[in-house]
């Protein structure tokens, strides 16, 4: 009973000391204007301000009710609270610890409370750059001209664009794949600049923004980056399918991101209706022949039989692509009884050949398909099928690609739009030729065999040459270990300083091009070199 007695007084006391507390405030509230701003110098509590503890790489949310409206930063200990009234979490931690400024993380605004003025410094500023970066167009032109290095609160050196990513249980997917798309220009430069999508109410849009804006933060407290945000956001999208604790496939997680950003952004079928599909789509050309068959062997023309026009088999198709997947050989991991390893190696243009228009592909169904490019798109994502579902697990081919990392020319590859070569024209009949002359409003004035219409034809349309087929390497994904427990590692170039680096999580470490092009790459990303 005793005890019970003391209890309930020492809870009275607490309360009491509560009211007080409440009254002061509302006391100190009463003196203060409605929206009253005042500058640093005018608050007593600035230099409690601690920024190695402010972390705003974390999910918004109240510590306590795990509440994501208005929530507010401590800037002493970097706690997140809701608040700011009397009576909230933000109230009754700055009260028990003594801690007076908050930071509203929507908005931005700095508070000290419980006084409940707001505080307008340019000493603040660092501040709301680290919760929300924003960049200006010039400064966004920049980033690939300048390589300027910053200081984090440790004291460390950073390159803002070329910083670690915290690996949150098997994660290292996600930081390989943002390592290589904040390498590629058009679609970095998009996200960097919030006007581009600020209207946008998808969170995976919002937090990959955050998150690239983030990356190239000169004024970063710190040299690296947490994708945890953008990671929750991937799980809730794509319905748990790629989460934290589990290694994903990175080819799949790239695909549906681009796709489901493509999506978000309001991206339709055309091809320039967002900027993954600008950047990144090309046009394959599939030609499929389907075998003879009793139902599609050429009718009998009068008395002749026809086998030989197969016109009616072969049909012609244009599909865009994302990413292009290119078949390892299927090798022996061991040669004849030698025990040694041997790792069989291949040239990349090898496996480019499937679309040269020419190597046919057998269905089951007997359907021959040829492919062959015929729109090269800005940045060109190839991907390496490494893995494979056998009986029993996936397998992984070990095959060594040999690649340039500069001048991958697809020229042999296309098949422009639009543009013949003489002996696509030669095959071609008169009244063919005719027509095409007539569309491109050419005279066939003074043309009189069909030689002199071929050739002009020819002089007319834009010549090879003149079109990029030519490609640089910018980013290599590669995939270390089987696909159930491994880990991936990106090489990227930066272009502002012309250096490749290595970088695995939070290790980032130059490299040379040359290390690159053994590597065993998984995924790549090429960039369009410009005549
Ligand atoms: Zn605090």
């Amino acid at each position: 009973k005793e005890e019970a007695r003391s209890r309930s007084e020492e809870r009275g006391m607490e309360s009491n000391k509560k009211r007080k507390l409440d009254a002061d405030v509302a006391q100190s509230r009463k003196n203060l204007k409605v929206g009253d701003v005042r500058q640093g110098s005018e608050c007593p509590y600035m230099d409690t301000i601690n920024r190695k503890a402010l972390d705003f790489d974390f999910a918004k949310k109240c510590s306590v009710s795990l509440s994501t409206h208005n929530v507010y930063a401590c800037l002493v200990c970097g706690s997140f609270f809701v608040g700011r009234s009397t009576g909230t979490h933000v109230y009754y931690h700055g009260l028990h610890e003594n801690h007076h400024l908050f930071i509203h993380l929507q908005n931005g605004k700095i508070y000290c409370l419980p006084e409940g003025y707001r505080i307008e410094d340019p000493s603040l500023a660092d501040i709301k750059q680290n919760l929300h970066p924003r960049f200006s167009i010039s400064e966004i032109r920049d980033i690939d001209r300048k390589a300027v290095y910053s200081h984090a609160l440790d004291g460390e050196n950073f390159l803002p664009g070329r910083i670690g990513m915290n690996n949150l249980g098997h994660t290292s997917w996600i930081n390989a794949i943002v390592q290589c798309l904040v390498t590629i220009t058009p679609f970095r430069n998009f996200f960097m600049d919030l006007e581009n999508y600020k209207s946008c109410t998808s969170l995976l849009v919002q937090s990959f923004g955050e998150l690239t804006r983030k990356f190239f933060n000169p004024r970063n407290f710190k040299g690296q980056i947490s994708p945890h945000v953008l990671l929750q956001m991937i799980s809730e999208a794509s319905n748990k399918r790629f989460k934290i604790g589990d290694v994903c496939d990175p080819i799949e997680v790239l695909i549906w991101f681009l796709n489901q950003l493509h999506t978000d952004l309001g991206g339709s079928k055309r091809r320039n209706s967002s900027i993954v599909k600008r950047t990144f789509q090309g046009t394959v050309k599939v030609r499929t022949e389907k075998e003879p068959t009793e139902d599609n062997k050429e009718k009998p023309k009068g008395d002749k039989m026809d086998t030989t026009d197969s016109s009616s088999r072969i049909s012609f198709e244009k599909k865009p692509f994302l990413y292009l997947s290119l078949s390892l050989p299927n090798a022996p991991l061991f040669r004849g009884g030698d025990t040694e390893l041997f790792i069989p190696q291949v040239p990349m243009i090898e496996l480019l050949n499937k679309f040269d228009g020419l190597t046919e592909e057998l269905s089951q169904e007997g359907i021959r398909s040829t492919y062959s490019l015929s729109r090269l798109p800005p940045y060109l994502i190839l991907h390496m099928k490494r893995f494979r579902q056998n009986q029993f697990d996936i397998e992984k081919n070990p095959t060594i690609v040999n690649f340039p990392i500069k001048n991958l020319d697809l020229r042999q590859y296309c098949s422009m739009d639009g543009i013949f070569s003489s002996a696509d024209l030669r095959s071609k009949t008169l009244e063919e030729l005719r027509t095409i002359m007539k569309k491109r409003k050419l005279s066939s004035k003074g043309c009189l065999e069909k030689g002199d219409l071929i050739n002009c034809i020819v002089k007319a349309q834009p010549s090879v040459d003149t079109i990029a087929t030519r490609y640089d390497l910018v980013g290599n994904i590669v995939h270390e270990g089987d696909l159930r427990t491994g880990a991936d590692t990106a090489y990227v170039l930066q272009k502002s300083n012309g250096q490749w680096y290595r970088t695995q999580d939070l290790h980032i470490s130059e490299t040379l091009p040359q290390l690159v092009a053994v590597s065993e790459c998984y995924i790549q990303f090429w960039e369009l070199k410009t005549i």
